[in-house]
């Protein structure tokens, strides 16, 4: 089926492939080597847009990005809820109902 992310990661696929052939270097391509899209569209494979990175440079990259565009007042009220529903549970299946 093709989904979404099925399209996105056939993108990327095709990304790594035209910079590597850019690049003359066949398989094996490293694992701790990422192509990074600089204007974060996944479908735009020019090679412009394509940059090689770290896994781990590139992963915190994107980490950096998503803490920032996170409303931290929406995360504290989501671990809120979450913390609630654990302490359903917890009264619920804990302890105090074992004895
Ligand atoms: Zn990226």
């Amino acid at each position: 089926m093709t989904t979404p992310e099925n399209k996105k990661a056939y993108s990327r696929i095709k990304a790594r492939r035209k910079l590597m052939a850019h690049l003359n270097v066949s398989e094996p391509f490293p694992a701790n080597i990422h192509v990074h899209h600089k204007d974060r569209n996944p479908f735009n494979n020019d090679l412009d847009n394509l940059q090689l990175m770290s896994s781990s440079e590139h992963i915190s990259l994107h980490s950096r990005e998503y803490w920032a565009t996170v409303d931290n007042k929406d995360t504290t009220k989501r671990l809120l809820n979450r913390l609630e529903s654990l302490l359903v549970c917890f009264n619920t299946f804990g302890p105090s109902n074992n004895i």
